[in-house]
């Protein structure tokens, strides 16, 4: 347990502002997520130093494709998360009070995990990725470690909901080299309904991303009958266009029915109009939890050569030098291609 960032206090109550939750913490509180605690009236960070889970990874599966492709990175995840998801993948680690996790009680240093990722070097791995759980409540241990990361020349990749309030994204801007960010509907019901958060603020987190000069990669998980409208679709693609760029890469998965969310998988013709509907608009579009050949592999948008070809999580970068196509020279968005 550490002190936390991003709180004031009156000597008693706390206010939290690291996620646009903001909540008013009173003493012997936790907020929302469960994993920030009022003691004596300042904020801690009770899941610092805890991890539920540390694995070596494909750097696709994170999914990111278009960051140093074929390559591996460490995967670390915590506990507890400041979203509500219905259908929510990683429940038994990201949902819970703090007291429901005491399978995981065991603190490692930000150095212990720095090591680790420096050991692995030779089995092909760039760095450490933010992932499994929600990274922005573990807020105070991702920032040590990626500081440690950074320092050793490494990479840093966070997998998140962009639930998260500018001035602390700002701060991560500094050390996380690429993000991978859902965008979980358009609208802001969907976004109350299903997830228990708002839809602006991810909006906002995406454009502060998209305008720095990080790695951006964006989720979009599609639920029959909640976020597959196409009138909304076609209006989220038209903001993304404008907002974020049209070679900002967009995956689409499909959603199979997972905790508390009973609805049958997403038909493939669903997401093959969604795909259609993309390409005409972005660079970079891809199918994910498919089987499926149709957006897999990364295709130059000057002339269709392809630059990257996979294989589950196997990459092949085939078709660009220097990040730039060998056919036509055209830029392709990214790093290490
Ligand atoms: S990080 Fe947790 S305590 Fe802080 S505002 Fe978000 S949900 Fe509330």
């Amino acid at each position: 347990m550490e002190k936390a960032l991003f709180y004031t206090s009156d000597g008693k109550n706390v206010r939290c502002f690291l996620c646009p939750h903001n909540c008013l913490v009173e003493e012997g509180d936790y907020g929302v997520c469960n994993m920030r605690k009022n003691i004596e009236g300042e904020l801690y960070t009770v899941n610092y130093g805890i991890a539920s889970a540390v694995n070596l990874d494909p750097v696709e599966k994170k999914p990111m494709y278009h960051f140093y492709p074929g390559s591996k990175i460490l995967s670390v995840g915590s506990i507890g998360c400041n979203l509500r998801c219905k259908y929510c993948q990683n429940y038994t680690i990201a949902q819970g009070k703090f007291e429901d996790f005491s399978d995981y009680t065991e603190g490692i240093s930000p150095e212990v995990i720095a090591e680790e990722a420096e050991k692995l070097k030779d089995r092909g791995n760039i760095g450490v990725a933010y992932t499994y759980n929600e990274p922005v409540i573990w807020y105070e241990f991702m920032y040590d470690i990626s500081k440690t990361i950074k320092a050793r020349g490494m990479k840093n990749i966070m997998v998140s909901n962009g639930f998260i309030n500018p001035e602390p994204l700002e701060k991560l801007l500094e050390t996380i080299d690429a993000f991978s960010i859902d965008l979980k509907g358009f609208t802001d019901e969907f976004y109350k309904k299903i997830t228990g958060s708002r839809l602006e603020p991810v909006k906002r987190t995406l454009e502060i991303i998209a305008a720095s000069d990080r790695h951006l990669e964006v989720e979009y998980l599609v639920i029959p009958g909640h976020n597959d409208d196409k009138k909304e679709f076609s209006q989220m693609l038209e903001w993304y266009e404008k907002s974020l760029g049209k070679d900002v890469p967009l995956h689409i998965n499909r959603y199979f029915p997972m905790y508390k969310m009973k609805e049958p998988a997403t038909p493939m013709k669903t997401l093959t109009e969604l795909y259609e509907m993309a390409r005409e608009k972005l660079d970079y579009v891809y199918l994910g939890n498919v089987e499926s050949e149709l957006g897999r592999d990364t295709l130059c948008p000057g002339c269709g050569e392809i630059i990257i070809k996979r294989t589950g999580y196997f990459s092949e970068l085939l078709g660009s030098e220097e990040g730039v196509c060998k056919k036509c020279g055209r830029k392709i968005r990214g790093e290490g291609l």
